[in-house]
């Protein structure tokens, strides 16, 4: 262990010690301070940096005891190492509970303790400083951490966010409206629930983006969007499709319900004025239904979609502005149950 590097500073009201001590550990490369008192003392650690002090126990004005409880306060990591006589060792006793690291004997003749008793003071100073610079480390890196992986969390909600929503709506877009189908057959199937499926579609929408632009038809398309939602209940998942089309999941809802329910989203967008820029707008949608009420059969989601796109089909073919149930419509006569 190589002390050249260590600071001490030497306490006693004894000037003889501390002579002796200086000359001890200046042989063997040590910086030494002396103070002839514990106010002196003290005022040494604010201008150097100590790691080991070397002090009597008995001083006038403040003792030992006292300074040594101040040096901790001011530097945890400095060792105090107390020197005292041979008939004190009850101070000795008392010194080391109160965290003094070592003790030497006065009259202090075996120089070699004084040594190695300062290297070993000096060194677990050191390890001292170590451990607490890596601690805080530790710490900070814990901090960033807990900052990156909070960005990550929020991060990864805006990714699945995305992952499932249309741009230009902000509905829910066609993989999720697939997933939800297939998930609330399911569940329905298994617990009795009824359930319908709704699919609309804007009317001549190919010529509403001939007369607006493409912009005013994206307008339209948003309107179409608010207004479902503003119709649809929270338990009900409202989704683009694709294009002109969207579909809604009316959860727990029969399709005598969902008939209503169409009908009002109808009535509610025709009634709609569609503001783009300068000009006004209007459309109309058609809607197809299909449905499950809670003591039929087992069905799957896919089949419900296919049979509410057929029944939208059949309100174009009946002349859109409409709201058609599957079961009402003809030659379905086997699936008329479900109405
Ligand atoms: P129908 O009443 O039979 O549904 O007639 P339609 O004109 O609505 O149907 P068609 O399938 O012939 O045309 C759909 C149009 O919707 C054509 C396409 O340019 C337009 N469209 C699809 N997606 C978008 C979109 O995101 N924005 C805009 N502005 N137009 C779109
Ligand atoms: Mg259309
Ligand atoms: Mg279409």
């Amino acid at each position: 262990m190589d002390i050249n590097s260590c600071h001490a500073l030497v306490v006693d009201d004894d000037p003889a010690i501390t002579e002796i001590v200086r000359e001890v550990l200046q042989q063997d490369g040590v910086t030494v301070t002396t103070a002839s008192n514990g106010i002196e003392a003290l005022e040494v650690f604010t201008e150097q940096v100590i790691d080991v002090v070397l002090t009597d126990i008995r001083m006038n004005g403040m003792s030992g005891f006292e300074l040594m409880k101040r040096i901790q306060l001011l530097d945890p990591a400095v060792k105090v190492i107390v020197m005292t006589g041979y008939d004190s060792y009850d101070m000795v006793l008392r010194a080391l509970q109160a965290g003094a690291y070592e003790y030497l004997d006065k009259p202090l003749d075996k120089h070699q303790a004084i040594t190695s008793s300062v290297t070993r003071a000096y060194e677990n100073a050191l390890l001292y400083r170590e451990n607490a610079k890596l601690l805080e480390r530790v710490t900070i890196s814990n901090d960033k951490l807990s900052i990156a992986n909070k960005r990550l969390v929020l991060l990864n909600k805006k990714l699945k966010h995305l992952a499932i929503t249309d741009s230009l709506t902000q509905l829910y877009n066609r993989r999720y409206i697939d997933q939800v189908i297939r998930r609330e057959a399911q569940r329905r199937n298994r617990y009795h629930d009824p359930l319908s499926v709704i699919v609309i579609d804007v009317d001549n929408f190919k010529r509403f983006n001939d007369t607006h632009g493409h912009d005013g038809g994206d307008q339209a398309l948003k309107v179409v969007g608010d207004a479902l939602t503003s119709c649809a209940r929270n338990t009900d998942v409202v989704g683009r499709y694709g294009g002109e089309e969207f579909v809604i999941i009316l959860t727990k809802t029969p399709p005598h319900n969902a008939r209503i329910f169409a009908e009002r989203v109808r009535a509610k967008i025709e009634a709609q004025v569609i503001q783009m820029g300068d000009e006004n707008g209007q459309i109309t949608v058609s809607v197809g239904i299909a449905g499950v009420n809670a003591d039929d059969e087992a069905v799957e989601g896919k089949s419900l979609l296919i049979n509410a796109d057929d029944a939208l089909y059949e309100a174009k073919n009946t002349g859109r502005n409409r709201v058609v149930h599957f079961n009402d419509m003809p030659a379905k006569g086997d699936l008329k149950k479900s109405a």
